[in-house]
């Protein structure tokens, strides 16, 4: 079975991402309630109870206000570094497992996962690269800007999930204060579609299967936006599908080095 991902929902209401191998079944972030969670989960037919871990990138509420509850309450462990785990206020003698960036976290017999720092401020985050039966998917999310060793890490990935945070035009006639625009906007902000186009348009190959574009602002961003400054800067190259992951999902499913067109998996 090829390693399939589905976003549960994404945006700053909260974020999870779910993948699941032959062996192994875990989650990206942990931002819902724990009925949330379950409700999301249910609709796909499956159970939180299901899970083998939940892995989140850095402390921020919609990506790790929901991880202790749910390893509570559904006896999961949870794997993430140490100032995630501070900040969460996680117990380090309880189901907390830490891992250290570029070292590989081995999930069951057939995925791991590497965690790659990005820049986010006042967080330790970091992007995930999983690798499953010969294949290999981002989920890149919350961060300003793109780095060379993360570049690296995301050639050759059939999948790539990435954050496409606001359009720069709607942020800056926005309603937001000039504070938080400076924020958003900086290093260690969020991206916004024209620099997620331009990192893809650095990592993407004709090998690249699919595409999912998430964590848009509702203030800042709307969905043809997205994905139409996106393909501007990658069309040349890219012959896979792109899909959007909103606030609500789960929505879809992408089996990792498979195109939708050619399973037609959605759910
Ligand atoms: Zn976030
Ligand atoms: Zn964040």
């Amino acid at each position: 079975m090829p390693l399939s991902i589905t976003h549960l929902g994404s945006g700053s209401r909260g974020n999870a991402t779910l993948l699941c191998s032959e062996d192994a079944k875990i989650l990206i972030d942990q931002g819902f309630s724990g009925r949330q969670l379950e409700k999301r989960m249910n609709r796909i037919g499956m159970s939180p109870s299901e899970l083998d871990a939940i892995v989140v990138s850095h402390h921020h509420g919609d990506h790790g206000g929901g991880a202790g509850i749910a390893s509570r309450r559904w006896d999961i462990p949870i794997h993430c570094n140490f100032t995630t785990a501070s900040h969460l206020g996680l117990d380090p003698t309880g189901n907390v497992e830490l891992f250290e960036s570029l070292q590989r976290i081995e999930l069951g017999e057939d995925m791991s996962l590497l965690p790659v720092p990005v820049p986010h401020s006042g967080a330790e985050n970091v992007a995930f690269i999983a690798s499953s039966g010969g294949q290999r998917a981002a989920v890149i999310t919350d961060l300003g800007s793109s780095t060379e060793e993360l570049a690296n890490h995301l050639r050759g990935c059939t999948h790539i999930s990435i954050e496409s945070n606001y359009d720069i035009k709607r942020l800056w006639k926005g309603p937001y204060a000039e504070s938080l625009k400076q924020r958003i906007s900086a290093n260690g902000g969020h991206l916004s579609n024209d620099q997620t186009g331009r990192l893809l348009a650095d990592v993407v190959t004709e090998k690249t299967k699919s595409l999912v574009l998430t964590h848009l602002s509702q203030e800042n961003n709307l969905p043809h936006l997205a994905e139409s400054t996106v393909l501007y800067h990658i069309e040349e190259v890219f012959q896979g599908d792109i899909a959007i992951s909103l606030q609500d999902g789960p929505e879809f499913t992408h089996w990792v080095g498979q195109s939708q067109l050619e399973t037609g998996m959605l759910v």
